[in-house]
């Protein structure tokens, strides 16, 4: 009857408003974030320079900074550097929480010594390794989508630099975090993970929870 078209058509409205509405909420505050460039980008393979003091603070240098943290999270990277979102600035921001780790429950988390840690932001960093001692694990690449190796890293490092407010900090690090930091400074003097890996391992990630095969590099994280 004609009331009750006019109520499925007030119904359909609404269905509309909801549906629009929450588009535009999965979409709110990611649709304008900058796209990780992959290899081949110039950007990534020219050496990045540094922030200048005047330009620390400044709201260029806020928004990369606020746009490379939203990046990482959004794409679950434990670490990002400038020039992946076509930045040539050396900035990295590096995180790790329990929830991403247990979003991604793997054996290697275990096998990595995976170790959460809070947000770093640093801007200009240093590094400098505190013993020849190394280790050797899986990596990836969001600039390298789709596969892994491992990479021999030193196993403990100390990263000096700025934060994001210009004061000079200081990063002790070993394990997992020590790693992600030789990882993302790389990035910034045009090093990608597929130029040290361990070439007989290198594996699209489809494969990532299989056993190493044997005569295979084991991956040591100690
Ligand atoms: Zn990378």
């Amino acid at each position: 009857s004609h009331s009750s078209a006019r109520t499925r058509e007030g119904w359909l409205a609404w269905l509309a408003v909801v549906i629009v509405c929450m588009l535009a909420y999965i979409t709110s505050g990611t649709s304008d974030l900058p796209r990780v460039v992959t290899a081949g980008a110039r950007v990534l393979h020219k050496p990045a320079r540094e922030v200048y003091p005047g330009e620390i603070g400044s709201a260029r240098v806020d928004k990369v900074i606020d746009d490379m943290v939203k990046v990482m999270r959004k794409r679950r990277a434990v670490g990002l550097a400038a020039p992946q979102i076509g930045v040539p600035l050396r900035i990295i921001v590096l995180e790790d929480t329990k929830l991403r780790k247990a979003l991604s429950p793997n054996k290697y988390n275990k096998e990595q010594d995976r170790r959460p840690f809070d947000l770093l932001v640093i801007l200009n960093p240093k590094l400098k390794e505190k013993s020849n001692k190394t280790a050797l694990s899986f990596e990836g690449c969001l600039s390298v989508p789709g596969y892994e190796a491992m990479v021999e890293r030193f196993l403990e490092v100390e990263v000096t630099g700025l934060d994001q407010d210009g004061q000079p900090i200081k990063v002790d690090a070993s394990g997992w975090l020590a790693r992600i930091l030789q990882h993302e400074c790389d990035h910034l003097d045009v090093v990608l993970y597929v130029d040290k890996m361990e070439k007989r391992t290198f594996r699209t990630v489809r494969y990532h929870n299989m056993p190493l095969a044997k005569g295979w590099p084991q991956q040591r994280v100690s």
